[in-house]
């Protein structure tokens, strides 16, 4: 269900005045007219039903009605937090663009030892991806509100999986995406690293805590360097593939975040082999 994100809420007596590019978004792109009833996301999270009362050449007036709309179930599954690796050029654009699209609540952009661009602090390129977020929501009618960050490095990644960890305490899960885990995993275990045996996304998610978010590490083109690969490891992250055809970036994120997305919202109506065996 499409949604409109306003910037900012109705007044006392229910009223909102849009003008620049959300009049031209709704006057002009949605062809919204006087009468025109249409969902509002307000900036407290709030839902609303937002009647078209007056169009002018460069403004649009709204008021809230009271009918609340189709109610949107609140999904009990854990965030998801997407730690991308730079892509080249405009993919970026995409995957922020599917990933909102697919719910995902964070996304952690960072330049990784086979990453193209090296940008650090574009703030053109955030401001866009914000606006794609923004879009995304829209069109989309997802309830999540994604944040997406500036890039960081690999350090500052691992810096913010320490945060992560620290915030949420020992039920945090980060899952690292390798077209051959069992590669990652020799190299993890030639760091000794006591958890590298690659398990399936269902082991993997069987224990999850809705309340405690699970991070998403997907590698650049030329995927991660072995001591990436090795870091995320010992930094607590399960290698996991997914079969083994060699996915673009891109790619692999919607596959990865959908699987994900189906264990957990399904996971009642599945039978895990663990279980299944006692
Ligand atoms: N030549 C690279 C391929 C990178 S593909 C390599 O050998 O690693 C880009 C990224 O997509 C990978 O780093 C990984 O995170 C993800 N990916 C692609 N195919 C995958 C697969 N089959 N299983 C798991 N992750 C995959």
């Amino acid at each position: 269900m499409k949604q409109f994100i306003l910037q900012s809420s109705p007044d006392e007596s229910g009223i909102v005045r849009l003008s620049g590019a959300d009049y031209h978004y709704l006057a002009r792109v949605r062809r919204f007219t006087i009468g025109t009833v249409f969902n509002a996301l307000l900036p407290n999270g709030e839902t609303a039903r937002i009647r078209v009362r007056a169009v002018n050449g460069d403004w649009l007036e709204g008021e809230r009605v009271a009918d609340a709309g189709p109610a949107l179930m609140p999904e009990a599954i854990p965030l998801i937090s997407l730690f991308q690796a730079l892509p080249k050029g405009a993919k970026m654009d995409l995957i922020v663009r599917q990933a909102v699209e697919c719910g995902v609540a964070e996304i952690v952009p960072f330049t990784s030892a086979y990453s193209v661009p090296k940008i650090a602090d574009d703030k053109d390129r955030i401001a866009r991806w914000e606006r794609i977020v923004r879009e995304a929501r829209q069109q989309s009618g997802s309830s999540v509100a994604t944040v997406v960050h500036a890039p960081l490095s690999f350090d500052g990644l691992l810096q913010h999986w320490t945060v992560m960890q620290e915030q949420h305490g020992d039920g945090v899960k980060g899952v690292m995406l390798h077209p051959f885990a069992a590669q990652a995993a020799r190299v993890a275990q030639a760091a000794r690293v006591a958890h590298a045996m690659p398990v399936s996304f269902h082991a993997c998610l069987e224990q999850s805590d809705t309340s405690k978010p699970i991070a998403l590490a997907v590698g650049p083109e030329g995927g991660f360097s072995p001591s990436e690969a090795a870091r995320f490891t010992e930094a607590g992250f399960t290698a996991l593939t997914l079969g083994n055809t060699i996915l673009r970036t891109e790619t692999a994120v919607v596959y990865a975040v959908a699987a994900i997305r189906i264990i957990l919202l399904e996971r009642t109506s599945w039978i895990l082999n663990s279980s299944a065996k006692q």
